[in-house]
């Protein structure tokens, strides 16, 4: 079969479309023939060797496909279930060896595409809005690359929790994008003072930055928060931030900060079919809108990675085999 691999760390072209064989499951093991593979930030890290991995490795943690064999002890699923999952290594691939218990079958009328595009993104926006901080009607958020996959899906949740929010983004484009997903006001973060036009727009600050930008966005947005708030620092696509002195939590005033990740969030198998079920459920039901107009072939995986480095993505971007 074919698969995506990288043999050392490094940009893009580290990124090679070659023949590998096909998996046969093991037990508690499922294959999936890989209809769509989600692609995420965090395959970005992990091929530039901001995070470590043994390698040579099939990048790739998110897809949704059909079973085609399952291993012996799996009470899961079964051959020929539609299913979608996240956290297992190996999607870009024509074919992945999978542990069941992270397998979600899909409800009817969800396609495996949508199952692709939701499961890790859709999860994250999930935990951040209904576990990290609890939105609530009264509460303003500020969501940083409000147009991106997981800002696009968060902006959405927050607002069915009755949020006010507040979203940046780089261009008048993704703007707009923003604002269908139900941002109440956008800050163009490239050309305006987000810190300024927070403060213009709340006054107070806002009870919860949810920031995944990290490096150029970090600092300033503690002066975004309310007395108490709570800076959720939960990606690093502009850089990591450097040390951090905890003492700024006390002089902006008393403030809180977390770093989440999801692993964390979906680690039984109840809490994945919870959150899975929520988002899944939303998206059949349409309350949940998912945009996927970035579609990529798989061998040409470099060429998606470009282009969500590049910021010229929005929403989800698939891998096709
Ligand atoms: P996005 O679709 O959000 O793409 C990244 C976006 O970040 C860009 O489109 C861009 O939006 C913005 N950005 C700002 N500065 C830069 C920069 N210097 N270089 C590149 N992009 C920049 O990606 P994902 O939805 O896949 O992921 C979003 C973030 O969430 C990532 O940081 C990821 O690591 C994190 N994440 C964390 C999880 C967790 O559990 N902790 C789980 C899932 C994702 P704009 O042009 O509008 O600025």
């Amino acid at each position: 079969m074919k698969a995506v691999r990288m043999h050392a760390p490094g940009g893009p072209e580290v990124l090679t479309y070659e023949d590998v064989p096909e998996p046969q499951p093991k037990a508690g093991e499922a294959i999936v023939k890989v209809d769509a593979a989600g692609l995420n930030y965090i395959d970005v890290y992990y091929r530039s060797g901001l995070y470590k991995a043994e390698l040579p490795m099939t990048l790739g943690l998110e897809a949704g496909g059909t079973v085609t064999a399952v291993g012996p002890n799996v009470t899961e699923v079964k051959v020929g279930d539609k299913v979608a999952y996240t956290g297992v290594a190996g999607a870009y691939a024509q074919y992945a060896a999978v542990p069941a218990q992270r397998l979600v079958v899909l409800p009817a009328g969800v396609s495996t595409k949508q199952g692709a595009a939701a499961m890790l993104q859709g999860m994250t926006a999930h935990y951040l809005a209904c576990s990290t901080y609890p939105l609530k009607k009264g509460d303003t958020c500020l969501i940083h690359a409000a147009a991106g996959g997981v800002g696009l899906l968060l902006c959405q949740i927050a607002k069915m929790r009755g949020a006010r929010v507040i979203g940046t983004v780089s261009t008048e484009d993704k703007a707009k994008l923003a604002r269908e997903a139900g941002a109440d006001e956008v800050i163009l973060y490239t050309k305006q003072d987000f810190e300024a036009e927070v403060k213009r727009l709340t006054g107070k600050g806002v009870q919860v930055v949810y920031d995944s930008v990290g490096k150029t966005t970090f600092d300033k947005g503690f002066n975004c928060l309310a007395l108490r708030g709570l800076m959720v620092l939960y990606g690093q696509s502009s850089g990591p931030i450097g040390p951090f002195d905890p003492q700024v939590l006390n002089a902006k005033g008393s403030l809180f900060l977390t770093r989440p990740s999801l692993v964390h969030h979906v680690a039984t198998r109840d809490e994945l079919l919870l959150r899975a079920g929520d988002v899944l459920g939303w998206i059949r039901d349409g309350k949940l809108r998912l945009r996927t107009e970035f579609e990529f072939a798989l061998k040409d995986a470099a060429e998606a990675h470009r282009a969500l480095e590049g910021r010229k993505t929005t929403g989800k971007v698939l891998l096709i085999p």
